[in-house]
Formats: C-alpha cells, sequence, structure tokens
C-alpha cells in the first residue's frame, strides 16, 4: 500500500459502510460506491461520518486511483468493476481482512455451509456469561468492522461465510471452527464444489502452533480437506461417532469435552438446542469456550440455557395436538435434511422456493421415514414435485406462507408436526427468509 492509500469500497450495506466507519476513524482516505440505492440508514452514517459516496451506480474512472478495493460479500468475482480492478492488479479484500489489521482483541471464527450464525451466537452466549466482554459479529450482528471501530471488546465470536473468507488474505483466527462442508451458493464457485471448499478452508490459514482448530470430524468433505492440509496449529475434534479424540465426543447420551488433559461432561437432554446437527453446534461451542479459559460450569449452564434464534428449528405453537415448527433459515438441501431427521413425529413438509440446484435424491431416505405430505412453497414448484412424486404420498401447491399452513393443517393430524423447512431460497414469494418465517408464524397465529 503506498503511505496515503485510497480505499474504495463496494457496496454500501453493514459490511461496507462498517468498513467505511473505521477507515475514516483511522485516517484513511476512502471513497464508497454501490450501484443500488443505499439504505437510509447507512446514507445517514456516511453523511454524518463525512465520508465520500456515490449511489445508483459507478462513475467512469472509479477505480483510477484506488490502491485497494474492499468487496463487500454480496457482489459477486464476476461483477465487471471486480474483474476490471483484478485486471489492473488493484487487491481485492474483504471488510474481515481490513477489520483485522486494526484488530488486538481474541478472535473465535465459525464457519461452515450449515451452523454457522447458531454456533456463533452460542459461543457469544457463553463468553458473556463468562463475564467477558465479548462482541458477535462478522456475518451476524454489527459489521466487524464497525465493532473494532468502536474497539472496545476483548473477545470477538465471529461468523464467516465463505465469500468473506475469499477476501482474507494476512488475517489470523485465534479458535477457528469448521463446522461442514456441504455443496451451497455453488453459482458463485463455477458449480465447482471443490472451490467452495477451498474457500472454506481459508478459515485455518496464517494460524500458528499458538491457534486451535476445531473441526467436525463425521463431515466427509471437512476430513477429506483437513487430510490435505499441513496443520501446526491446535487440532481438536467434534464427533457423534469417533471417540477418545482432544475436543468432544459422545460417550452413550454424553457429551465427554476432552481438552488439554481436562474433561467434563453433560448429557445431550441438558442442551439448550435439540436435534443431532445442534450437538456438533454446541460441542464445537463448548471446546471453544474451554480454550478461551471459561469454567465448565458456565459452559455447562450456558449450553443449557441458550435461547433459540429466530428462523432454525424455531417452535413456534401446538395447536390441537400439531407442532408448527419454523426452520425457515433451512435453505439448502443439507440444513433441512437435519431438521427432517431431528424430528420424532410424523411430518408435514412444507419446502421450495427458488432452488439453487438442489439435488433432492439426498433427501429420499429421511423423507421416506418422516415425511407423509409435502405442502410446496414456491412460483416454480416443478423440480420438487418432479423429485418427490411417487417419493411422498400426498403432494400439494401453495402459492402464499397462508396458503401453505392452512393446507398444512388441514392435512396434519394431532401428534403431527409441520415443519416449514424449504431446503431453497425464498426470494421468489418473499423478501428474505426472515420475512418468509415471520409471515409463517403469523399465518400460524391466525389458524
Ligand atoms: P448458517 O448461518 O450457516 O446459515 P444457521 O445457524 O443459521 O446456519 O442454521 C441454518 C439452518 O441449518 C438451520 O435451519 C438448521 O436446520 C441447519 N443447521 C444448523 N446447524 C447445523 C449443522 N451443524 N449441520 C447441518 N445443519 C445445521
Amino acid at each position: 500500500m503506498t503511505a496515503n492509500p485510497k480505499i474504495l469500497i463496494l457496496g454500501a450495506a453493514e459490511s461496507g459502510v462498517g468498513a467505511a466507519l473505521l477507515a475514516k476513524s483511522r485516517g484513511i482516505e476512502v471513497f464508497v460506491s454501490d450501484n443500488a440505492c443505499i439504505k437510509e440508514k447507512y446514507r445517514n452514517e456516511l453523511t454524518d461520518a463525512n465520508i465520500l459516496f456515490e449511489e445508483g451506480g459507478h462513475h467512469a474512472g472509479l477505480t483510477d486511483e484506488a490502491t485497494e478495493i474492499i468487496k463487500s460479500p454480496g457482489i459477486p468475482e464476476s461483477a465487471p468493476l471486480v474483474v476490471a480492478a483484478r485486471k489492473k492488479g488493484i487487491p481485492v479484500i474483504s471488510e474481515i481482512e481490513f477489520a483485522g489489521r486494526f484488530n488486538h482483541a481474541k478472535t473465535i471464527c465459525v464457519t461452515g455451509s450449515n451452523g454457522k450464525t447458531t454456533t456463533t451466537t452460542l459461543i457469544w452466549h457463553i463468553l458473556k456469561g463468562g463475564g467477558i466482554n465479548a462482541a458477535l459479529s462478522g456475518n451476524v450482528g454489527n459489521s466487524f468492522a464497525r465493532q473494532v471501530t468502536l474497539g472496545s471488546y476483548d473477545c470477538y465470536a465471529l461468523e464467516l461465510s465463505s465469500f468473506q473468507l475469499d477476501g482474507m488474505f494476512t488475517f489470523r483466527a485465534g479458535i477457528a471452527i469448521l463446522l461442514n462442508i456441504t455443496p451451497d451458493h455453488l453459482d458463485r464457485y463455477d458449480n465447482d464444489l471443490g472451490k467452495y471448499a477451498a474457500s472454506k478452508m481459508r478459515i485455518i490459514q496464517n494460524q500458528t502452533s499458538d491457534d486451535a482448530f476445531i473441526w467436525c470430524m463425521d463431515d466427509p468433505l471437512s476430513a477429506e480437506m483437513v487430510a490435505k492440509q499441513k496443520l501446526n496449529q491446535r487440532i481438536y475434534g467434534i464427533s457423534l461417532f469417533q471417540k477418545g479424540h482432544e475436543g468432544a465426543y459422545l460417550e452413550d447420551n454424553n457429551i465427554i469435552f476432552n481438552i488439554n488433559g481436562e474433561t467434563f461432561s453433560m448429557t445431550i437432554e441438558e442442551l439448550a438446542l435439540q436435534g443431532k446437527h445442534n450437538i456438533y453446534n454446541s460441542m464445537a461451542a463448548g471446546v471453544a469456550a474451554k480454550l478461551i479459559g471459561l469454567r465448565k460450569d458456565t459452559i455447562r449452564q450456558c449450553l443449557s440455557d441458550f435461547q433459540n434464534i429466530e428462523h432454525r428449528l424455531e417452535h413456534v405453537s401446538n395447536i390441537h395436538g400439531i407442532e408448527f415448527i419454523n426452520d425457515s433459515k433451512a435453505t439448502n438441501i443439507n440444513s433441512a435434511w437435519w431438521a427432517l431427521e431431528s424430528q420424532n413425529k410424523p411430518v408435514i413438509w412444507i419446502a421450495g422456493g427458488v432452488d439453487k440446484g438442489n439435488d433432492y435424491t439426498k433427501l429420499y431416505d429421511v423423507v421416506k421415514s418422516k415425511v407423509k405430505a409435502l405442502v410446496c412453497l414456491g412460483t416454480d414448484n416443478s423440480s420438487l414435485i418432479e423429485a418427490f412424486r411417487g417419493v411422498i404420498p400426498v403432494i400439494v401447491e401453495a402459492g402464499s406462507a397462508a396458503e401453505a399452513v392452512n393446507s398444512a393443517y388441514l392435512l396434519a393430524k394431532k401428534n403431527d408436526v409441520v415443519l416449514l423447512s424449504p431446503a431453497c431460497a425464498s426470494f421468489d414469494l418473499f423478501e428474505n427468509y426472515e420475512d418468509r418465517g415471520k409471515q409463517f408464524k403469523e399465518a400460524v397465529k391466525a389458524l
């Protein structure tokens, strides 16, 4: 970088504005450009901080003066401006990489295809329970850069998406957690699962023997990727099937935490988050918390009193013996698989939306054993219907959350569960997955 770098920030939402505020606070010349309309809240923040910006398009020659570009995670590599910048040799980094340069606090970084927000929030909950001045940051809550600008935290629980990891080069995670790697966002990785997996593995780049890496030994693709790495950091595995290693494992119904010669345990019934996938999330969070130095009692207590976050296997209501669960955040096949797998009652399954090239055959086994009816909630349900014709006895279509809930309610009997776990993105009928989940809950309450 030059002595007076001119940083160009692409995208003016939480990540871009956070980066701009941090740059400004450190006296770095910065310009923000967004090709869409900037939300009022963010426009006001930029104006108040005297940060130069443009919106609704990029002016010609925008990258001429730039010595570095901070790209928001929503902007794909294929965006013309990014392609042009790369051609010119201008470094393109993520806001996390940028903020990392100014951070001195500990970082616990979480990635994976599914479970990131749950695990990061759970870690934050335990840290706070242990009296640590901790921030929840990254892909969840306020951006890392915004938090670093304030600069008053001792530890960060940081959720990292693959898009953020792609723009990280020198950042070093104190504790890195890899929950799983299953197909998602492949449209942004040339439909190449290997490229997506490599992106996830960036979470451990730059780690040294002082750092720790927690990973899920039961996840085949993670195992394959980990086997290829030279690892010199401290390694902790989590597993439901293998035993005796450093990290966490199951013995009957007990989770055994085995960390640096110390062990402690708790039963899976005590966990606040139920479902097998949440055992992994709880194990990862518990190991990280122990590595930070928290007491066993604090960890056990916080793993059992955590309040689940909205739209993730969220219990909505029980109406005449029919349970309604909102898992709107399940936007890919793997997350829907875990949601179905964790049901003990016959399921009326509400699924569908924008299909990102799903391979539904992966759900056949779990669907055959759990699902009695499918309500397709999307504008184009053809691939879903095609995939499950002959697999699920009853398939109906719905054009709104209310219609889906009403149909599901008619199909359900006492002791059934109505599960919204769409395996698809939401933007055909809804603003986002939160909107889908909220409309579902409102429709349930209106029954
Ligand atoms: P992310 O932030 O990675 O998208 P979330 O914590 O928001 O993950 O959970 C998204 C969905 O993934 C949830 O609805 C849940 O059903 C599923 N899920 C949560 N944890 C896991 C896990 N460890 N493995 C597989 N699926 C999971």
